[in-house]
């Protein structure tokens, strides 16, 4: 049997429709299959390649950790140098900001994904506030584990269920659907950037009533930046851009710069609460492995040092410029977190199918199968962007 063969018969298919490209090499923004065929990466593994693939102080440091140790000890015994090195640059990034209890998100707790986070997160919550209840948004992706998956929506859900309790929905950028948030709230869950749902930014007015309810209820706010952090933004957290603090913070995805970590991030004064009553409030074997956390500091130091954020701005400006079309009816989003709407699902898979074709690799969302995902690493050059533009358009 060849490798697809195999692949379709022993590796868990969760969909009929598998991409099936056999991938043998990534640099940069490029994908090379089997074939020899070359793909331009319009969605970095679902926001994952932030710095590009397999960028070089990123190899460099995950050989350099893999000389050292590897995994030693479960989560939070031993002193491992990458892991409080990640830590402090982390808390670094976030030292100017203060919550609304006029805390610094000092604290990081490390997972494998983002799911892990999001569970990690909503434990906290409970413990912080001594309530069980959250509120989330309408078609927003937290992910699939049974505690995040009670967040998600209905259709992904339903035969699952029994999941949790006391999951209330608002609606994105709707200030009057606010009111669910009420003393029983342990902590409110939302995408400053909705990636799922295609690329909706909050608006400011929406965030910051979503904040003073918060403030109001005593529930926690809590900012899913698992897909937007990391610099996708154009900023290295999107929560900057609305000068509004959450209690805690979320990362995975583009964190690792390609290897699995994620975390949730949150005041001491706050996360001392796994400490006791029960001890070991939250364990994980593998979570914060050393060679992920080496690999996500090169990421973090790649970020801030080759100045690539300065530059988002402007290539999102670039897409939102060339990718004007009578079949496009909108193009949204912030920074490098696009979406290029299309009037029906078949219109988009047909243009989807096409640019694969023709080597540029796009996708649609989960919650949102008729706008075309554009998330390219954010390394990604004007010229490659009109290049990559430039399919799109003749694939339409
Ligand atoms: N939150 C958001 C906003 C996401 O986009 C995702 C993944 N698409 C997750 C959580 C879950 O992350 P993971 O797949 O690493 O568990």
């Amino acid at each position: 049997m060849d490798l697809r063969q195999l692949f379709l018969a022993n590796v868990a298919q969760t969909s009929d429709y598998p991409l099936a490209l056999e991938i043998v090499r990534a640099e940069g923004i490029y994908l090379h299959d089997a074939s020899g065929k070359k793909y331009i990466d319009l969605i970095s593994g679902i926001s994952v390649s932030n710095v590009g693939h397999r960028h070089p102080k990123v190899v460099e440091a995950i050989k350099n950790q893999v000389d050292s140790y590897l995994h030693t000890l479960v989560y939070g015994e031993f002193i491992q140098a990458p892991q409080v090195q990640l830590a402090h640059a982390l808390t670094q990034t976030l030292a100017v900001f203060t919550t609304k209890e006029g805390f610094v998100l000092n604290n990081v707790y490390f997972t494998n994904s983002g799911t892990e986070a999001v569970e990690g997160a909503m434990k906290l919550a409970k413990r912080v506030t001594g309530r069980h209840e959250f509120v989330v948004c309408e078609r927003a992706y937290h992910g699939s584990t049974q505690g995040a998956l009670s967040l998600g929506e209905e259709t992904f859900r339903s035969a699952f269920r029994p999941l949790l309790p006391g999951i209330r929905k608002i609606k994105r950028n709707v200030i009057n659907s606010l009111s669910v948030i009420n003393k029983q709230t342990a902590a409110v869950i939302i995408e400053p950037i909705g990636g799922e749902v295609g690329a909706v930014p909050a608006t400011q007015d929406f965030l910051a009533a979503v904040y003073a309810k918060c403030k109001e209820t005593g529930t926690l706010l809590i900012f899913d930046e698992i897909q937007s952090g990391f610099g996708r933004s154009g900023t290295f957290w999107a929560f900057e851009q609305y000068g509004i603090v959450p209690d805690i913070l979320l990362t995975a995805k583009g964190m690792g710069g390609g290897m699995p970590i994620g975390a949730f991030i949150a005041a001491e004064q706050h996360m001392s609460a796994l400490k006791n009553n029960p001890i070991l409030g939250h364990i994980t074997t593998f979570g914060g492995h050393p060679v992920s956390c080496a690999a996500s500091l090169a990421t973090l130091r790649v970020i801030q040092e080759e100045n690539v954020l300065a530059h988002v701005a402007h290539k999102s400006a670039l897409f939102k410029k060339y990718l004007q079309h009578p079949k496009i009816s909108e193009i949204r989003g912030t920074g490098l977190l696009l979406a290029a709407e299309m009037a029906d699902f078949e219109t988009l898979k047909q243009v989807i199918d096409r640019a694969i074709l023709k080597g540029v690799l796009t996708d649609w969302f989960l919650y949102c199968d008729n706008a075309m995902r554009i998330a390219p690493p954010l390394t990604i050059t004007e010229e490659e962007i009109k290049e990559a533009c430039d399919v799109i358009l003749s694939s339409l």
